[in-house]
């Protein structure tokens, strides 16, 4: 056997671990059915699809494919056509023929690739066109049934678990604690306050530590059933998180309680501190902590400016936190070399190539090779398809592992590795890292 076979089987053969998805839960997808004249609401890309509500072909669209539409040229009124009218109003076939131009320019890129896999792989159709999509509808349908996320995850995508994110949500009690482990968001605690989270605790918050209590309140209940905590700040902020005193910020939350707007620097002010209230607590409950870092999902609003500075800025919160295990996600696209530097060099920092596979898969590929020749090879999770529909992630996978199984191949064929280390390596970024650095059996032990 050649040394690229014996790596792709092994790469084949073996179940993800997938460290980030944003999946809502099965049963809202199971609520959707025979919803044909469901509207959504629709205001930009975010609402749209945590609002959409329709088991049918555009839904698969919605994550990421879209933005690669709409940087082609595709516009909001027929962005609304497609996404935001019912079946009754515009056909499947009519929303196709919207679609078809800006998909002929795209179909090349990562997002679409991705989708088009998923297309063959889960529906058997060998490209997405005007004669299958309707027969994807219909296969959705069908395929919507209760435990279809399992048979999804496991028998088409090669994914054991997913690490889910809730994007309109703190943390989703979910159905399948072993099949999708919770991360905690804190983005409502610390970064991009919100009130609204005292309501559980049963706290209303006027001074700061009554917010401590909420924050508290939160760890105390979802702490021990979550995977990790997750912040995504970095769509709003420099991730430059210094130490703030309580002093300084008391004041600043006072305010902000009865009603008051903050400055920008007031809000980082406060945000400073409560991120590192959340680290400190991450530590004591021994979460990892995931942050998002570099490129950014939709279109027409990315500051690279600020974004560049990521991987610099998180330097002296990395160091300021040595009990704290910080991942890094998206290799920081596109400013990867980076992440590799940081992986290397810090010993609590991990660098998860979630979502970076549909970015970029050249670069991942590039950003792969070199991070196993640089730093160890215990610090990289190899596979998160950072989506809401279970099905794209069928797609992503293969991109994945196709990656995967072409860098370690690589790296035996120039003399790098011996076909041994290949495996070892394999077995590692694709489930052995991420069963080390997570606790499953305390996370999934509190669930019951
Ligand atoms: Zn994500």
């Amino acid at each position: 056997m050649n040394v690229i076979s014996s790596i792709g089987e092994l790469v084949e053969g073996t179940l993800f671990i997938d460290t980030h998805e944003h999946l809502i839960e099965e049963s809202r997808r199971l609520a959707w059915r025979g919803q044909e004249a469901t509207v959504p609401p629709f205001d930009g890309w975010m609402p749209l699809f945590l609002g959409y509500q329709r088991n049918d072909w555009p839904y698969l669209f919605l994550q990421y494919a879209l933005d690669d539409l709409q940087s082609a040229g595709m516009t909001s009124e027929q962005t609304y056509k497609v996404f935001g009218l019912s079946r009754d109003e515009v056909s499947s076939r009519d929303k196709w023929r919207i679609i078809e131009p800006y998909f002929q320019k795209t179909k090349n890129t990562g997002f679409i690739q991705a989708l088009r896999i998923t297309f063959r792989e889960l529906f058997d159709e060998e490209e997405i066109y005007e004669g299958s999509v309707e027969r994807v509808d219909r296969k959705m349908e069908k395929l919507v049934q209760k435990g279809f996320y399992k048979k999804v995850l496991h028998d088409y995508a090669g994914v054991e678990s997913a690490q889910v994110n809730a994007l309109d949500a703190v943390f989703y009690e979910t159905e399948y604690p072993e099949l999708l482990y919770q991360d905690l968001s804190f983005v409502a605690m610390s970064t991009e306050l919100d009130l609204a989270i005292a309501e559980p605790a049963g706290i209303e918050p006027a001074t700061i530590d009554d917010w401590y209590s909420v924050i508290d309140w939160h760890f105390e209940t979802y702490g021990p059933r979550a995977i990790a905590l997750k912040n995504q700040s970095a769509y709003v902020r420099r991730l430059n998180y210094m130490p703030v005193s309580k002093n300084e910020a008391a004041p600043l939350f006072t305010r902000l309680a009865v009603g008051e707007t903050l400055s920008e620097a007031g809000r980082e002010a406060l945000g400073n501190h409560l991120f590192n209230y959340c680290l400190h607590k991450a530590a004591d409950y021994k979460l990892p902590v995931k942050l998002h870092t570099g490129y950014y999902a939709g279109v027409n609003y990315m500051p690279l400016d600020r974004l560049r500075h990521n991987a610099g800025d998180l330097c002296p919160v990395i160091q300021a936190h040595p009990n704290v295990k910080f991942v890094l996600m998206h290799i920081g696209y596109p400013y990867q070399d980076e992440y590799i530097a940081l992986a290397k060099h810090f010993s609590n920092v991990y660098i998860d190539l979630c979502w970076a596979w549909i970015i970029n898969p050249a670069a991942c590929s590039r950003f792969l090779k070199e991070a196993l020749l640089a730093a160890p090879a215990s610090k990289f999770f190899a596979f998160g398809g950072d989506y809401v529909s279970i099905e794209t992630i069928v797609g992503h996978a293969r991109l994945a592992r196709e990656g995967i199984t072409r860098v370690l191949s690589e790296l035996v064929t120039e003399g790098y590795f011996s076909e041994q280390d290949a495996l070892d390596t394999a077995l590692r970024i694709m489930r052995g890292n991420a069963l080390d650095v997570f606790d499953f059996e305390e996370t999934l032990a509190a669930w019951h």
